[in-house]
Protein backbone atom coordinates (compact mmCIF):
# COMPACT_ATOMS: atom_id res chain seq x y z
CA UNK A 1 0.00 0.00 0.00
CA UNK A 2 1.58 3.45 -1.06
CA UNK A 3 1.49 6.08 2.32
CA UNK A 4 1.96 9.46 2.02
CA UNK A 5 2.55 11.37 5.09
CA UNK A 6 0.55 13.70 5.29
CA UNK A 7 -2.25 10.36 4.83
CA UNK A 8 -3.68 11.33 8.45
CA UNK A 9 -4.32 15.62 7.75
CA UNK A 10 -5.80 14.60 4.22
CA UNK A 11 -8.08 12.02 5.96
CA UNK A 12 -9.68 14.53 8.55
CA UNK A 13 -10.22 16.93 5.81
CA UNK A 14 -12.60 14.04 4.22
CA UNK A 15 -9.81 13.39 1.29
CA UNK A 16 -9.48 9.65 0.73
CA UNK A 17 -6.40 7.39 0.77
CA UNK A 18 -5.58 6.47 -3.25
CA UNK A 19 -3.54 3.11 -3.96
CA UNK A 20 -2.25 5.35 -7.27
CA UNK A 21 0.57 7.63 -5.87
CA UNK A 22 0.59 10.94 -5.48
CA UNK A 23 -3.41 10.75 -5.61
CA UNK A 24 -6.78 11.56 -3.36
CA UNK A 25 -10.34 11.02 -3.74
CA UNK A 26 -12.37 13.83 -2.49
CA UNK A 27 -15.21 12.95 -0.45
CA UNK A 28 -18.63 15.02 -0.29
CA UNK A 29 -20.71 14.72 2.30
CA UNK A 30 -24.44 14.63 1.34
CA UNK A 31 -26.76 14.93 4.45
CA UNK A 32 -29.89 12.24 3.64
CA UNK A 33 -28.29 11.83 0.30
CA UNK A 34 -30.38 15.31 -1.23
CA UNK A 35 -28.37 17.63 -3.36
CA UNK A 36 -29.36 20.34 -5.17
CA UNK A 37 -28.61 19.90 -9.15
CA UNK A 38 -26.14 23.61 -9.02
CA UNK A 39 -23.95 21.13 -6.54
CA UNK A 40 -24.30 18.03 -8.35
CA UNK A 41 -23.22 19.95 -11.26
CA UNK A 42 -19.92 21.26 -9.53
CA UNK A 43 -19.39 17.72 -8.28
CA UNK A 44 -19.31 17.44 -12.26
CA UNK A 45 -17.22 20.23 -12.66
CA UNK A 46 -14.56 18.94 -10.25
CA UNK A 47 -14.19 16.03 -11.50
CA UNK A 48 -13.66 17.15 -14.80
CA UNK A 49 -11.06 19.67 -13.84
CA UNK A 50 -9.28 17.87 -11.34
CA UNK A 51 -9.78 14.21 -11.36
CA UNK A 52 -10.35 12.11 -14.57
CA UNK A 53 -13.81 12.71 -15.08
CA UNK A 54 -15.60 9.88 -13.18
CA UNK A 55 -17.21 9.99 -9.82
CA UNK A 56 -18.05 7.44 -7.41
CA UNK A 57 -21.53 7.05 -5.84
CA UNK A 58 -20.77 5.60 -2.25
CA UNK A 59 -22.80 3.41 -0.10
CA UNK A 60 -23.61 6.28 2.19
CA UNK A 61 -25.23 8.75 -0.83
CA UNK A 62 -22.31 10.86 -0.97
CA UNK A 63 -19.71 10.87 -3.69
CA UNK A 64 -15.82 10.64 -4.31
CA UNK A 65 -14.06 12.41 -6.59
CA UNK A 66 -10.92 9.84 -7.56
CA UNK A 67 -7.60 10.60 -9.24
CA UNK A 68 -7.19 14.42 -7.49
CA UNK A 69 -3.23 15.04 -7.07
CA UNK A 70 -2.43 15.97 -3.58
CA UNK A 71 -1.22 19.41 -4.94
CA UNK A 72 -4.34 20.15 -5.61
CA UNK A 73 -6.32 19.33 -2.52
CA UNK A 74 -6.92 23.49 -1.48
CA UNK A 75 -7.78 24.35 -5.31
CA UNK A 76 -10.27 21.51 -4.72
CA UNK A 77 -11.17 22.42 -1.28
CA UNK A 78 -12.03 26.05 -2.65
CA UNK A 79 -14.23 24.75 -5.11
CA UNK A 80 -16.13 22.36 -2.53
CA UNK A 81 -17.36 25.37 -0.90
CA UNK A 82 -20.79 25.86 -2.82
CA UNK A 83 -21.53 22.08 -2.16
CA UNK A 84 -20.87 22.54 1.46
CA UNK A 85 -23.03 25.47 2.15
CA UNK A 86 -26.07 24.13 -0.17
CA UNK A 87 -25.85 21.14 1.41
CA UNK A 88 -26.18 22.82 4.83
CA UNK A 89 -22.96 20.98 6.42
CA UNK A 90 -21.07 22.50 9.23
CA UNK A 91 -17.79 23.83 8.72
CA UNK A 92 -15.08 25.42 10.67
CA UNK A 93 -13.70 27.74 7.44
CA UNK A 94 -14.69 28.48 4.53
CA UNK A 95 -12.53 27.31 1.60
CA UNK A 96 -10.66 25.00 3.69
CA UNK A 97 -13.20 21.87 2.96
CA UNK A 98 -14.57 19.50 4.78
CA UNK A 99 -13.41 19.61 8.92
CA UNK A 100 -13.89 15.60 9.47
CA UNK A 101 -14.60 12.20 7.72
CA UNK A 102 -15.53 9.58 10.58
CA UNK A 103 -18.34 10.39 11.31
CA UNK A 104 -20.34 9.42 8.38
CA UNK A 105 -23.03 10.68 5.88
CA UNK A 106 -26.50 10.62 7.84
CA UNK A 107 -27.95 8.15 4.57
CA UNK A 108 -32.28 8.50 4.52
CA UNK A 109 -34.72 6.70 2.34
CA UNK A 110 -36.79 9.07 0.13
CA UNK A 111 -39.09 9.60 3.14
CA UNK A 112 -42.37 11.99 2.91
CA UNK A 113 -40.92 14.08 0.54
CA UNK A 114 -41.46 11.17 -2.38
CA UNK A 115 -43.04 7.98 -1.00
CA UNK A 116 -46.02 7.19 -0.12
CA UNK A 117 -45.29 5.16 2.47
CA UNK A 118 -43.44 7.28 4.67
CA UNK A 119 -43.98 7.70 8.30
CA UNK A 120 -41.40 11.12 8.12
CA UNK A 121 -39.56 13.35 6.42
CA UNK A 122 -36.21 11.39 6.10
CA UNK A 123 -34.09 13.97 4.51
CA UNK A 124 -35.61 16.56 6.85
CA UNK A 125 -33.98 14.22 9.94
CA UNK A 126 -30.64 13.04 8.23
CA UNK A 127 -29.84 16.90 7.94
CA UNK A 128 -31.06 17.92 11.44
CA UNK A 129 -28.99 14.97 12.95
CA UNK A 130 -25.78 15.95 10.74
CA UNK A 131 -25.97 19.22 12.01
CA UNK A 132 -26.14 17.67 15.79
CA UNK A 133 -23.16 15.36 14.95
CA UNK A 134 -20.64 17.01 12.31
CA UNK A 135 -18.02 17.92 12.28
CA UNK A 136 -16.89 14.90 14.37
CA UNK A 137 -13.91 12.50 13.84
CA UNK A 138 -16.01 9.43 16.17
CA UNK A 139 -17.07 6.22 13.90
CA UNK A 140 -20.51 6.62 14.05
CA UNK A 141 -22.92 5.45 11.61
CA UNK A 142 -26.98 6.61 11.45
CA UNK A 143 -29.22 5.85 8.92
CA UNK A 144 -33.05 7.16 8.65
CA UNK A 145 -35.59 4.84 6.77
CA UNK A 146 -39.35 6.22 6.60
CA UNK A 147 -41.64 2.93 7.48
CA UNK A 148 -40.56 -0.77 8.64
CA UNK A 149 -40.18 -1.57 4.66
CA UNK A 150 -36.12 -0.33 5.60
CA UNK A 151 -35.04 0.97 2.27
CA UNK A 152 -32.65 2.70 3.91
CA UNK A 153 -30.74 -0.91 5.38
CA UNK A 154 -30.77 1.26 8.33
CA UNK A 155 -29.99 -2.17 10.80
CA UNK A 156 -26.42 -1.93 9.30
CA UNK A 157 -25.68 0.92 11.21
CA UNK A 158 -24.86 2.46 14.60
CA UNK A 159 -28.21 4.06 14.73
CA UNK A 160 -31.35 2.81 12.69
CA UNK A 161 -34.21 5.28 12.81
CA UNK A 162 -36.99 3.89 11.39
CA UNK A 163 -41.03 5.80 11.31
CA UNK A 164 -43.99 4.07 12.78
CA UNK A 165 -47.32 5.25 12.51
CA UNK A 166 -49.89 4.44 15.06
CA UNK A 167 -53.44 4.01 12.70
CA UNK A 168 -56.88 5.29 13.55
CA UNK A 169 -59.44 3.75 13.14
CA UNK A 170 -62.98 5.30 12.15
CA UNK A 171 -65.81 2.58 11.69
CA UNK A 172 -68.22 5.81 10.32
CA UNK A 173 -65.89 5.41 7.18
CA UNK A 174 -65.37 2.11 6.97
CA UNK A 175 -67.38 0.03 4.66
CA UNK A 176 -66.34 -3.62 5.90
CA UNK A 177 -64.14 -4.12 2.30
CA UNK A 178 -61.32 -5.97 4.62
CA UNK A 179 -58.61 -4.75 2.31
CA UNK A 180 -57.11 -3.38 5.20
CA UNK A 181 -57.04 -6.69 6.82
CA UNK A 182 -55.81 -8.46 3.48
CA UNK A 183 -52.65 -6.09 2.73
CA UNK A 184 -51.92 -6.04 6.25
CA UNK A 185 -51.66 -9.89 6.28
CA UNK A 186 -49.94 -9.86 2.77
CA UNK A 187 -47.48 -6.94 2.99
CA UNK A 188 -46.98 -6.82 6.95
CA UNK A 189 -47.05 -9.05 9.88
CA UNK A 190 -51.00 -9.88 10.32
CA UNK A 191 -52.36 -7.64 12.88
CA UNK A 192 -56.14 -7.12 11.66
CA UNK A 193 -59.02 -8.90 12.10
CA UNK A 194 -62.52 -8.30 11.19
CA UNK A 195 -64.47 -8.80 14.69
CA UNK A 196 -68.52 -8.38 14.20
CA UNK A 197 -68.12 -6.41 11.18
CA UNK A 198 -65.13 -3.82 12.85
CA UNK A 199 -61.78 -3.99 12.20
CA UNK A 200 -59.65 -4.89 15.37
CA UNK A 201 -56.03 -4.09 15.50
CA UNK A 202 -53.84 -6.57 17.76
CA UNK A 203 -51.44 -3.80 19.01
CA UNK A 204 -49.16 -5.78 20.57
CA UNK A 205 -48.37 -7.48 16.99
CA UNK A 206 -49.03 -4.11 14.67
CA UNK A 207 -45.53 -2.46 13.92
CA UNK A 208 -47.24 0.83 12.68
CA UNK A 209 -46.03 0.39 8.87
CA UNK A 210 -49.01 1.97 7.95
CA UNK A 211 -49.73 -0.34 4.94
CA UNK A 212 -53.47 -0.08 6.15
CA UNK A 213 -54.19 3.32 5.96
CA UNK A 214 -52.36 3.15 2.21
CA UNK A 215 -55.12 0.71 1.00
CA UNK A 216 -57.70 1.96 2.86
CA UNK A 217 -60.47 3.27 0.14
CA UNK A 218 -62.64 5.54 2.66
CA UNK A 219 -59.78 6.74 4.66
CA UNK A 220 -60.97 4.82 7.60
CA UNK A 221 -57.67 4.45 8.92
CA UNK A 222 -55.56 7.38 9.05
CA UNK A 223 -52.06 8.34 10.54
CA UNK A 224 -51.50 9.84 14.04
CA UNK A 225 -50.95 13.36 14.42
CA UNK A 226 -47.88 12.36 16.41
CA UNK A 227 -44.66 10.65 15.21
CA UNK A 228 -43.31 7.36 16.48
CA UNK A 229 -39.64 5.79 15.54
CA UNK A 230 -38.26 2.26 15.85
CA UNK A 231 -35.07 2.45 17.14
CA UNK A 232 -32.58 -0.43 16.07
CA UNK A 233 -29.25 -0.44 17.62
CA UNK A 234 -25.26 -1.20 17.07
CA UNK A 235 -25.65 -2.78 13.72
CA UNK A 236 -22.19 -3.11 11.98
CA UNK A 237 -20.18 -4.06 8.70
CA UNK A 238 -16.45 -5.40 9.73
CA UNK A 239 -13.73 -8.48 9.54
CA UNK A 240 -14.42 -9.40 12.83
CA UNK A 241 -18.07 -9.45 13.95
CA UNK A 242 -20.80 -8.14 11.42
CA UNK A 243 -23.63 -8.29 12.76
CA UNK A 244 -26.99 -6.40 12.35
CA UNK A 245 -28.49 -4.14 15.15
CA UNK A 246 -30.71 -5.00 17.61
CA UNK A 247 -34.30 -3.80 18.52
CA UNK A 248 -34.28 -1.22 21.10
CA UNK A 249 -36.85 0.93 21.18
CA UNK A 250 -40.57 1.18 19.46
CA UNK A 251 -42.83 3.66 19.67
CA UNK A 252 -40.31 6.36 20.86
CA UNK A 253 -40.48 10.14 19.67
CA UNK A 254 -37.96 12.02 18.25
CA UNK A 255 -36.52 14.63 21.20
CA UNK A 256 -35.70 10.99 22.84
CA UNK A 257 -33.56 9.45 19.60
CA UNK A 258 -31.81 12.79 18.87
CA UNK A 259 -31.01 12.89 23.18
CA UNK A 260 -29.66 9.39 23.07
CA UNK A 261 -27.69 10.18 19.49
CA UNK A 262 -25.85 13.55 21.39
CA UNK A 263 -25.29 11.17 23.93
CA UNK A 264 -23.32 8.88 22.77
CA UNK A 265 -20.43 11.14 21.84
CA UNK A 266 -19.78 12.02 25.34
CA UNK A 267 -19.46 7.69 25.83
CA UNK A 268 -17.15 8.41 22.87
CA UNK A 269 -14.94 11.22 23.94
CA UNK A 270 -14.71 8.91 27.22
CA UNK A 271 -14.15 5.54 25.96
CA UNK A 272 -12.30 5.46 22.60
CA UNK A 273 -9.42 3.61 22.70
CA UNK A 274 -6.51 6.62 21.58
CA UNK A 275 -3.86 3.54 20.50
CA UNK A 276 -7.24 1.87 18.00
CA UNK A 277 -7.88 5.55 16.46
CA UNK A 278 -6.15 4.56 13.30
CA UNK A 279 -7.63 1.25 13.02
CA UNK A 280 -10.75 3.09 13.75
CA UNK A 281 -12.16 1.14 16.67
CA UNK A 282 -16.17 1.20 15.86
CA UNK A 283 -18.49 1.78 18.31
CA UNK A 284 -19.70 -1.41 18.58
CA UNK A 285 -16.61 -2.69 19.79
CA UNK A 286 -16.05 0.02 21.91
CA UNK A 287 -19.24 -1.11 23.77
CA UNK A 288 -18.16 -5.13 23.27
CA UNK A 289 -15.44 -3.75 25.65
CA UNK A 290 -17.35 -1.19 28.62
CA UNK A 291 -20.24 -3.37 28.21
CA UNK A 292 -24.09 -2.76 27.04
CA UNK A 293 -24.75 -1.11 30.25
CA UNK A 294 -22.44 1.42 30.70
CA UNK A 295 -23.11 2.44 26.85
CA UNK A 296 -26.79 2.95 28.20
CA UNK A 297 -25.95 4.62 31.30
CA UNK A 298 -24.45 7.13 28.95
CA UNK A 299 -26.76 7.18 25.76
CA UNK A 300 -29.66 7.31 28.33
CA UNK A 301 -28.87 10.50 30.45
CA UNK A 302 -31.87 12.77 30.71
CA UNK A 303 -34.07 11.00 28.33
CA UNK A 304 -37.51 10.79 29.05
CA UNK A 305 -39.53 8.31 27.17
CA UNK A 306 -42.82 8.91 26.31
CA UNK A 307 -45.49 7.01 27.68
CA UNK A 308 -46.32 4.92 24.17
CA UNK A 309 -42.70 4.22 24.26
CA UNK A 310 -40.98 0.51 24.95
CA UNK A 311 -38.04 -0.09 25.69
CA UNK A 312 -35.80 -3.61 25.12
CA UNK A 313 -35.07 -5.64 28.35
CA UNK A 314 -32.15 -7.41 26.31
CA UNK A 315 -30.78 -6.75 23.18
CA UNK A 316 -30.10 -9.08 20.38
CA UNK A 317 -27.59 -9.40 18.43
CA UNK A 318 -27.20 -11.71 16.22
CA UNK A 319 -23.82 -12.09 13.35
CA UNK A 320 -20.91 -13.24 12.52
CA UNK A 321 -17.98 -14.34 14.87
CA UNK A 322 -15.06 -14.62 12.14
CA UNK A 323 -12.69 -13.97 15.05
CA UNK A 324 -13.95 -16.67 17.45
CA UNK A 325 -13.86 -19.97 15.08
CA UNK A 326 -12.67 -21.47 11.88
CA UNK A 327 -15.61 -23.76 12.04
CA UNK A 328 -16.92 -22.02 8.62
CA UNK A 329 -13.85 -21.90 7.10
CA UNK A 330 -13.12 -25.57 7.41
CA UNK A 331 -16.12 -26.62 6.30
CA UNK A 332 -15.13 -24.79 2.72
CA UNK A 333 -12.18 -26.13 2.62
CA UNK A 334 -14.02 -29.89 2.73
CA UNK A 335 -16.33 -28.79 0.78
CA UNK A 336 -13.82 -27.60 -2.28
CA UNK A 337 -12.10 -30.91 -1.53
CA UNK A 338 -8.71 -28.51 -0.53
CA UNK A 339 -6.80 -29.88 2.54
CA UNK A 340 -5.56 -27.20 5.31
S1 LIG B 1 -38.47 2.67 3.67
FE1 LIG B 1 -40.66 3.03 3.47
S2 LIG B 1 -40.79 5.25 3.28
FE2 LIG B 1 -38.70 4.72 2.81
S3 LIG B 1 -38.64 4.48 0.59
FE3 LIG B 1 -38.96 2.47 1.49
S4 LIG B 1 -41.16 2.19 1.44
FE4 LIG B 1 -40.78 4.38 1.21
S1 LIG C 1 -49.87 -0.26 10.79
FE1 LIG C 1 -49.12 -2.03 9.63
S2 LIG C 1 -49.01 -3.64 11.13
FE2 LIG C 1 -50.29 -2.06 12.01
S3 LIG C 1 -52.35 -2.64 11.48
FE3 LIG C 1 -51.66 -1.25 9.87
S4 LIG C 1 -50.83 -2.58 8.29
FE4 LIG C 1 -51.01 -3.79 10.12
S1 LIG D 1 -59.87 -0.92 4.13
FE1 LIG D 1 -60.90 0.74 5.16
S2 LIG D 1 -63.00 0.57 4.53
FE2 LIG D 1 -62.08 -1.38 4.03
S3 LIG D 1 -62.42 -2.63 5.88
FE3 LIG D 1 -60.47 -1.65 6.16
S4 LIG D 1 -60.94 0.20 7.33
FE4 LIG D 1 -62.86 -0.53 6.43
Amino acid sequence: MIRDYNMKEYKKNAFRQSKHRGEIASRVRVPGGKIDSQSLMRVVEIAEKYGNGTINITSRQGFEIPHIRIEDRDKVNEELQLIIENTGVNQEEAGKGYPASGTRNVGACPGSDLCPFACYDTKEMAAKIDKMIYPNNHHVKIACTGCSNDCAHVRLNDFGIIGQTEPQYDPDRCIGCEQCVQYCSKRSVGALSVVNGKIIRDTNKCIGCGVCVNYCPTRAWTRSKEKYFRLELLGRTGKKNPRMAGDFLKWADEESILKMIKNTYEYLDKYLDMAAVEAKEHIGYIVDRTGVEEFLKYAMKDVELGPKCEMAGRIYWEGKRYDQTNELRKSMYRFSGREE
